[in-house]
């Protein structure tokens, strides 16, 4: 596969330069496919449909081309994905995607995992190790951490805000041995952002060591995110006559999104020709998404905080890709949206518990709640002309194209559960009354020592421990 930019569609680049490179530094955008490859009718007409990893294999493959061998690929894939995403009905015309099955419970594990191993791969014949650097806010440094975790020839040094992320997390991120260390910077996430990008342009830092990156805009973390939905589709499409009697539904995702790489990656398993026919960008009150689509302009702004902090962007990196994929109108056709602020996310975590039983995160609660109102008329009002305020909560006025399928109740809805509940234990008991499990790797890694190392919100203090220890 041949990849481009866009910011440049002259841009040719391989696999391997776009995933080493993570962003093209020369012209500031993110590396996009020159096209979508189909997978094969025959393997999606499959019943049963295929494994998970059967379809991460056929989905990966023409994404790598010749510079993965597929016996290679096959096993980077075994490696990453020891677990899977899993569907589970709700309500009958409604399924959770449970994306938290991962090591640290959350669905960034499916793109750093792959990224990973591929990085790995690539830097198979280099005698030095890659370094990453990576300033988190939460999250993303787990799954990066975990996911780098006694991978070969990568080490990895992750900086967070000491005191501004949750115990758990802190957790998370504290305990890693061996090629994966975490600085605790006496500071805040945007120090520690500071330090790991005055660290890539220090070019004597960088003719001593060979430094990289792990975020999100890398497209080794946005394909692999294809897979499951691919997969999930493919479920619903078989399961659904029996669940719903509904023999040929349109299959609805609804993707909480921030930086707005996971519903992404749905467009490019659309593309390859997973059976979905649209999607719900769910936003919370970060809703710089759904106010574009609604009224054609596009306004980043600066984030604000809430209870669905991990989709706290007030600029979403993936918009520009978005852009690059598909004009407005086609976006339009595709796209619902709907933002939710955090009163609204305690009562889709109550009621979604009261009426279905399931315990959902408060990122899924933003989906299930947009896809709960969709379903229940907010769409049909929509198509009669009773749009909400656009500054009120609610379904931006925007009207898909299969708008008519939910109205004929011809529509099923996937909802991804981008994280376990256990994570956020402690909104989601404020609003059940009740605190989920934890998962025994969570319970685990809550028990593990804390090897963190203090660092000052200072270039010359971290410079000099990075020459000290890398
Ligand atoms: C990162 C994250 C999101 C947002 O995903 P994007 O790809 O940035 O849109 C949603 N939920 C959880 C739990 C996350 O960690």
């Amino acid at each position: 596969m041949i990849y481009t930019d866009t910011r440049d569609s002259c841009v040719r680049s391989d696999f391997r330069t776009a995933v080493m490179n993570g962003m093209n530094a020369e012209t500031g955008g993110l590396y996009i496919p020159v096209e979508f490859p189909k997978l094969d009718k025959s393997f999606l007409g499959k019943n049963p449909e295929p494994s998970f990893r059967d379809i991460a294999f056929e989905s990966a493959k023409p994404f790598v081309g010749n510079e993965i061998p597929s016996d290679d690929l096959q096993a980077i894939i075994a490696d990453a994905y020891p677990f899977s995403a899993q569907v589970v009905p709700v309500d009958p015309v409604s399924y959770v995607l449970e994306l938290f099955h991962g090591p640290t419970c959350a669905f960034k594990d499916f793109g750093a995992r792959f990224m990973a191993r591929v990085m790995s791969y690539f830097n198979r014949s280099e005698s030095d190790p890659l370094h990453i650097l990576v300033a988190t806010s939460g999250d993303t440094g787990s799954a990066v951490g975990s996911a780098f975790y006694n991978v070969p020839g990568l080490d990895v040094t992750i900086l967070y805000p000491e005191g501004k992320i949750s115990p758990l997390q802190e957790k998370q991120l504290s305990t890693f041995t061996g090629n994966v260390r975490s600085l605790r910077v006496a500071g805040t996430f945007d120090d520690c952002q500071k330090l790991v990008k005055t660290a890539f342009t220090d070019s004597q830092l960088r003719g001593r060591f060979r430094l990289s990156s792990a975020n999100s805009i890398n497209i080794a973390r946005l394909l692999p995110q294809s897979f499951y939905y691919t997969y999930a589709a493919l479920v619903v499409k078989h399961r659904s006559p029996r669940d719903n009697k509904i023999d040929d539904p349109a299959i609805i995702f609804t993707v909480p999104s921030g930086n707005f790489g996971n519903l992404t990656s749905g467009l490019i398993a659309r593309e390859m020709g997973a059976p979905i026919t649209g999607f719900v960008a769910a936003t919370n009150a970060n809703r710089t998404v759904p106010d574009w689509i609604a009224s054609g302009e596009y306004r980043p702004r600066p984030s604000v905080a809430t209870l669905s902090n991990a989709m706290d962007v007030g600029a979403p990196s993936n918009y520009e890709r978005i852009k690059a994929i598909y004009p407005l109108e086609k976006v339009r056709e595709l796209f619902a949206s709907y933002w939710l602020d955090d009163e609204g996310t305690m009562d889709a975590i109550r009621s979604c518990y009261s009426r279905t039983g399931y315990i959902i995160d408060p990122h899924g609660a933003v989906a299930w709640h947009a896809w709960d109102d969709i379903r229940r008329g907010a769409m049909t009002r929509l198509m009669g002309g009773l749009a909400g305020s656009p500054n009120e909560p609610g379904l931006t006025p925007n009207v898909p194209a299969w708008a008519q399928r939910v109205a004929g109740k011809s529509a099923v809805g996937v909802i991804l559960e981008t994280a376990h509940p256990a994570k956020f234990g402690e909104t989601v008991k404020e609003a059940i009354g009740r605190e989920p499990s934890l998962p025994d790797r969570l319970e685990k890694v809550m028990s593990l020592p804390d090897m963190s190392i203090p660092m000052a919100a200072d270039y010359e203090a971290f410079r000099a421990w990075l020459v000290a220890n890398l």
